[in-house]
């Protein structure tokens, strides 16, 4: 099936008890058992799954082309319970250029169990290649990163990994399946923020782990979020699946808006760079066009002036809001430096813009204000 009618129907039967089309959100933190522990229904504690997350869970497996999936309380959730799995002094390689939160838990945590985290351009297979010598454990990709939109060929890193008996994890969240389908590609699992487009409406925290294979480490994974509480509430489980349903026709809409502003700021003189996969001029363009459907609604773009120059254009936007996250219906814009903490590592130049699903007419008219 494709991503449109798995989006829909994945997950989706009508309630058994009472034939509700719409999934029932069960709130239960506990389920009756046998006097011996029997389950009766499968179940026993919310901690460990309950039926409306079992509902997410499967359509996000279906969505991504995994074995199975694990849904987690945030993106951050998921990323920290796939690490911790790592044995203590292993080695691995994360991007140069990908979300502040993945950067500061391998520095400041995984440190103190000697792991060690080398920080690689993913688009540069050579370094990839060099950095991987004498062993790693694994290698984690975010396609397109965020916040400089690089794309790294997921099928050549996963080749590498292979080659040292290594995992390839790939951060999906600015394609989402959508878009792109990284475990048919070669990568072992899918990490999502699902905060972002599979939410959709900017209400809901989330994230998750789809794995190609429902292995020993599938279930080394899911042990340890049973044990350490990182779990999804129903409720959340339940916005989630609700976002999931139009997810393919918000993504359809984010890129054609996306390319509008793309392009309307390509042409600008006040415009020094823009990171979009979609433009020819993009130095990853080919490898996007090959391994992506769309190019998404996610784009960043290098104010000419530097860091006053940028915050001044993010100071007179009217319908864009300055606002961190992304993939909700609205359009936000974030000088990103100025959140990434103590030392950023994104340009003082740079806005990220996550393009939302207003007219584009409109999207274009407040940044053409705003550049002056
Ligand atoms: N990965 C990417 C690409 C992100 O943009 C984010 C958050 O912005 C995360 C992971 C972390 O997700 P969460 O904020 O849901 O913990």
């Amino acid at each position: 099936m494709r991503p449109e009618t798995l989006a829909v129907h994945a997950g989706a039967e009508p309630d058994a008890a009472t034939g509700a089309v719409a999934p029932p959100i069960h709130l239960s933190t506990t389920f009756a058992h046998g006097p011996a522990a029997e389950r009766i229904a499968g179940y026993e504690y919310q901690r460990e799954g309950s039926p409306t997350q079992d509902r997410w869970e499967t359509a996000l497996a279906a969505l991504e082309g995994g074995a199975a999936a694990l849904a987690f309380a945030s993106g951050m959730a998921a990323i920290t319970a796939m690490l911790e799995t790592l044995p203590n002094d292993a080695r691995i390689l994360i991007p140069d250029d990908c979300y502040t939160g993945l950067r500061v838990l391998a520095h400041e945590f995984l440190g103190r169990r000697g792991i060690v985290a080398t920080v690689v351009d993913m688009g540069d297979l050579n370094a990839v290649r060099t950095a991987s010598a004498g062993g790693i454990a694994l290698i984690w990709v975010e396609t397109p990163s965020n916040p400089r939109l690089q794309v790294a060929d997921i099928a050549a890193l996963a080749q590498i990994a292979h080659a040292h008996g290594a995992a390839l994890v790939c951060d999906n969240t600015f394609a989402s399946p959508v878009l792109q389908q990284p475990l048919a590609l070669g990568a072992d699992v899918v990490m999502h923020s699902t905060t972002k487009y599979f939410g959709g409406h900017s209400d809901v925290l989330g994230g998750a782990l789809v794995f190609a294979r429902r292995d020993a480490h599938f279930d080394a994974v899911a042990h340890r979020r049973y044990i350490t509480g990182a779990i999804l509430s129903p409720f959340s489980a339940w916005l989630l699946l609700r976002g999931c349903r139009s997810l393919p026709a918000r993504m359809a809409w984010h890129c054609r808006n996306a390319r509008v502003v793309a392009e309307f700021l390509a042409r600008h003189a006040r415009v020094e760079r823009v990171n979009w996969p979609g433009l020819p001029t993009h130095p990853n363009h080919a490898v996007a066009d090959r391994q992506m459907r769309d190019f998404g609604g996610m784009l960043s773009v290098a104010i000419r002036g530097g860091r006053e120059a940028a915050l001044a254009v993010a100071s007179k936007v009217k319908l864009f809001t300055n606002a961190t996250s992304l993939g909700g219906c609205e359009s936000l814009i974030e000088h990103r430096a100025s959140v990434e903490g103590e030392h950023p590592t994104s340009p003082q130049d740079l806005l990220r813009l996550s393009v939302g699903l207003e007219h584009p007419d409109d999207l274009v008219a407040d940044l053409a204000q705003a550049l002056g």
